[in-house]
């Protein structure tokens, strides 16, 4: 085993002192993509196969990468319970904006999801919860009517079945191809979701990378408890935007997860390791309260 510990780790070294010298070179084109991925925060090039066993978070820094839905509903849900509501929901062009179903389709290629969200039911630990994962690299996790739909049909099942309801938002905010009809998702997603509430039942928002616009101003942020995965970028318009608005300069960590904690937009910051177990936590405080 040790050996293979080795082995790998030299394999690793002299590809790095490879990948330096054809950076200096500006030679890139034989590096296997699929083995190795360079951390956004601190640059270090990783194998694929350490990132994936560590939940996709930079063994070096802690940097957590962005996943697809599938891949976070894998960690959460080892032993298949998931059942998927209304999967095959897929867009329509109501404003016959040009080229958006092309985009859309080639979303779908791309992730292999109808649309920006998952939803459905599953057991988390023993406890049965209603569940949403939207996914970042379905154009940007925007929301149109599909996922305000999606969103909408799930707060319902789960105010009727009285299930707890855990929502992973990233999202680059409204789906400007869809203008006003998404705009609508905001309003809808928060009656259905104050519905939930006044029936007594918990509802828990995870903010991951990115969680902005029209998103951040609805139901993620609508939650009782509000967790936000270290690092993410949570806000309504991005930093840049209000810079040039206000013509100031922003504080470095503005509207990131542990700047929101300190200023008390968010609840709890959490690693994507500990995630789980927290929301097991969470949930079980709430079965015991309605015993
Ligand atoms: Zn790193």
């Amino acid at each position: 085993m040790n050996d293979f510990i080795d082995k790998r780790k030299k394999m690793l070294e002299a590809f790095k002192k490879e990948y330096r010298n054809r950076t200096n070179e500006g030679e890139m084109r034989d590096i296997p993509k699929d083995m190795f991925v360079k951390c956004e925060e601190c640059n270090e090039l990783l194998l694929v196969e350490d990132v994936e066993k560590n939940l996709w978070v930079c063994p070096k820094c802690g940097f957590h990468f962005r996943i697809s839905a599938r891949l976070r509903l894998k960690a959460l849900d080892s032993n298949n319970t998931f059942v998927e509501m209304n999967q095959e929901l897929s867009s329509v062009n109501p404003l016959d904006f040009p080229q958006y179903l092309e985009k859309v389709e080639k979303y779908q290629t791309i992730t292999q999801e109808k649309e920006a969200v998952i939803t459905g039911t599953m057991m988390l630990g023993n406890i049965p919860i209603a569940i949403g994962i939207m996914d970042s690299f379905f154009m940007m996790g925007s929301m149109g009517s599909v996922v305000g739909e999606k969103i909408t049909r799930l707060i319902e099942k789960a105010t009727m079945m009285r299930l707890p309801l855990i929502i992973f938002c990233a999202s680059g905010g409204a789906r400007m191809q869809e203008g006003m009809f998404s705009l609508m998702q905001m309003a809808k997603t928060t009656m259905a979701l104050t519905r939930h509430d006044a029936s007594g039942l918990l509802s828990i928002m995870v903010l991951t990378h990115p969680t902005t616009g029209g998103v951040a101003a609805s139901f993620a942020t609508l939650g009782d408890i509000i967790i936000a995965e270290h690092g993410a970028l949570i806000g309504f318009a991005g930093p840049r935007v209000i810079e040039q608005t206000i013509h100031e300069t922003l504080p470095q960590d503005f509207q990131k997860a542990e700047f929101l904690l300190e200023k008390g937009f968010v609840d709890i910051v959490t690693t994507r390791r500990e995630l789980l177990s927290l929301l097991i936590k969470c949930c079980s405080y709430h079965e015991v309260a309605h015993e």
